[in-house]
């Protein structure tokens, strides 16, 4: 339902939950943040609002739930507001989603219509899920491809293999500093900042801290880092967006 994703010099935490916050008007049922930490990958999720997110955050800070890597000063990492579609609401069907190697961390707004289909592919080859979802195969397709072809092919290969509607963005602990999103027929739009940058389904999402946005169109990918953004189609095709500046307030 809502994404937020940040890659730049802050403190990332604070920005994604405040981001989720500008998103709520749109509703949600969870709510999770993944952020990239010295150890890898760390995940939050809970059901409910965000002030339950922000208290399962605050617990997991003190150590209480031994995932160290949600301490700051991670400064890259993505959010989400879920409203469910596909599976319960449960904390294990809160986003982000990864793979069963937590490499690969997605966080998906929309409807992946041929998951079944995929999910009994990688079931067939021993695939272990940990959600009831339909955007979970996302995280294992990445993953699969990830050591032969990189984040960034990974992610367009497993882009042109789904069927349905949706937008979303990858992160992976094998390329620090670097999330990758994509598009179709959900809103997906880049915030640019000097050494920063911001990926939303909502430009209030950023609006706090950028009004320069460049909206990505169906069929296209977006590879975001500290120092810019990168555009391509589907196909591969690197292309430019031009920039437009927000003139109304959030
Ligand atoms: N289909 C996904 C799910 O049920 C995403 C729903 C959303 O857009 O929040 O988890």
């Amino acid at each position: 339902c809502g994404i937020v994703g940040y890659v730049g010099q802050r403190s990332v935490q604070e920005i994604l939950l405040a981001g989720l916050e500008k998103l709520e008007y749109r509703g949600y049922d969870s709510a999770g943040i993944s952020i990239q930490g010295d150890q890898g990958l760390g995940v939050v999720r809970a059901v409910g609002n965000l002030s339950a997110l922000k208290a399962a955050v605050a617990e997991q800070a003190n150590g209480d739930g031994g995932v160290a890597v949600l301490a700051p000063p991670a400064t890259t990492g993505i959010g989400h507001t879920r409203w469910a579609t596909h599976g319960r609401v449960t904390e294990e069907n809160a986003h982000p989603h990864y793979d069963p190697d937590n490499r690969v961390h997605v966080v998906v707004n929309g409807i992946v219509e041929n998951y079944m289909e995929l999910k009994t592919e990688l079931q067939d080859q021993g695939a272990h899920f940990s959600s009831e979802t339909d955007v979970e195969v996302i995280a294992h397709l990445i993953a699969l491809d990830l050591d032969e072809h990189g984040l960034v092919e990974a992610t367009r290969r497993t882009y042109n293999r789904l069927r349905g509607h949706y937008s979303f963005v990858a992160q992976s602990s094998a390329e620090p500093g670097t999330l990758v999103g994509a598009r179709k027929e959900c809103p997906l739009i880049v915030g640019r900042g000097e050494d920063e940058q911001f990926l939303a389904s909502g430009i209030p999402a950023f609006l706090a801290h950028t009004r320069t946005a460049q909206a990505l169109e169906d069929d296209e990918l977006v590879v975001l880092t500290a120092e810019g953004a990168q555009f391509m189609t589907a196909d591969g095709v690197a292309f430019e967006r031009e920039t437009h500046e927000i003139d109304w307030d959030a």
